[in-house]
């Protein structure tokens, strides 16, 4: 379902925008339809009351948690089942952030990434994504929500921004606490600017070399990284965020001094940080994991060089490593 659906039904029923907006923030702050000072009995039509229980229903069933996996440092890697028994990962994060899908499966096909491997099955409606977010709400408070889990959101761009529009408003997140994540596509350069509630943008940047990205990245747009620096920095600029450069350090192939001048060049003076986040071991994957000391090494050489980077383990690490692994666990296991 995606949320116009759900907003021509609820007006077919008979609700105003009144009755509209206080259902959908109620429903993506995962909050009783009953509470507030006016109950909703008495405040809604009464055909709208006669189908909100089926209407509650059928939002509660848009997502489930299937399984929960905690982390060590406090996240919680959660396996959401879907109403037609496909499976998508949520994380919820340290300090009241979540991480939700955008896709099922994803077409990029990234090669250090799991759920690039196995392609695209098949995109979320909007609703499936506030859905995701209603749900880890009933675990615990999430104030912050970023589209970097399964799926590229530039491929299913304008239920991203649907979902994005309805976070920031009637879901009570904060503009810049929404984090569209993408490997850069000149839609989402365009889009953005445009939009009522701008989220923050964090871009997969992974080298600065084009034909290493085109190797590593097959299916991302052809955008060179300087390309794409230029596009983010200026939203970064108009939307006032800071942009968020994502890095997956892999040992031998994107952590060398030639990387090192080559980001010191892309991103000298930008408006943004580079967040360094050594590669999770995937099974069936050549690729190695840096030495905690070398990746701590390359981000101190680059902020003595002037680019303010910040050094990460993905959430959940201790918990079937990066993205998509949980699942891909999830369907063998289902599948044998
Ligand atoms: Fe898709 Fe992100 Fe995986 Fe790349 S890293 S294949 S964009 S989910």
């Amino acid at each position: 379902m995606d949320l116009e659906t759900l907003r021509l039904r609820l007006r077919a029923a008979g609700a105003g925008p009144t009755h509209e907006r206080r259902i959908l923030r109620l429903w993506s702050n995962a909050l009783p339809m009953d509470s507030g000072k006016r109950r909703i009995e008495d405040f809604l039509p009464a055909g709208l009351r006669a189908e909100l229980p089926a209407i509650e229903a059928e939002l509660q069933g848009l997502a489930r948690i299937a399984s929960v996996h905690p982390g060590a440092d406090g996240s919680e890697r959660l396996l959401v089942a879907l109403r037609d028994g496909q499976t998508v990962e949520s994380v919820l994060l340290p300090r009241e952030g979540l991480c939700i899908s955008s896709q099922v499966g994803c077409a990029v096909g990234c090669r250090f990434c799991m759920t690039g491997r196995g392609g695209l099955e098949r995109q979320l409606g909007s609703a499936e994504m506030v859905a995701q977010v209603a749900t880890a709400r009933a675990r615990r408070p999430v104030k912050k929500v970023v589209f970097m889990g399964m799926g590229e959101p530039a491929h299913n761009l304008d239920a991203v921004l649907d979902a994005i529009a309805l976070l920031g408003t009637a879901g009570g997140i904060g503009h810049k606490n929404l984090v569209f994540s993408t490997v850069g596509d000149p839609r989402v350069f365009e889009r953005l600017p445009r939009e009522h509630v701008k989220p923050a943008l964090a871009l997969s940047l992974h080298t600065t070399k084009p034909e290493l990205r085109e190797a590593l990245l097959p299916r991302a747009p052809r955008m060179t990284p300087q390309a794409l620096v230029e596009a983010a920095d200026a939203y970064g600029r108009a939307s006032g965020y800071p942009i968020q450069y994502q890095w997956t350090l892999l040992e031998g192939v994107n952590d060398g001094e030639d990387e090192i001048e080559g980001i010191v060049r892309l991103l000298s003076g930008r408006y943004g940080v580079l967040n360094m986040i050594p590669f999770n071991k995937v099974d069936g994957l050549d690729f190695r994991r840096p030495s905690w000391e070398r990746a701590a090494g390359i981000a101190r050489t680059l902020h003595q060089r002037g680019i303010l980077t910040k050094l990460r383990q993905s959430a959940a690490q201790d918990v079937e490593g990066g993205c998509g692994q949980l699942r891909a666990r999830s369907v063998i296991r289902m599948s044998v």
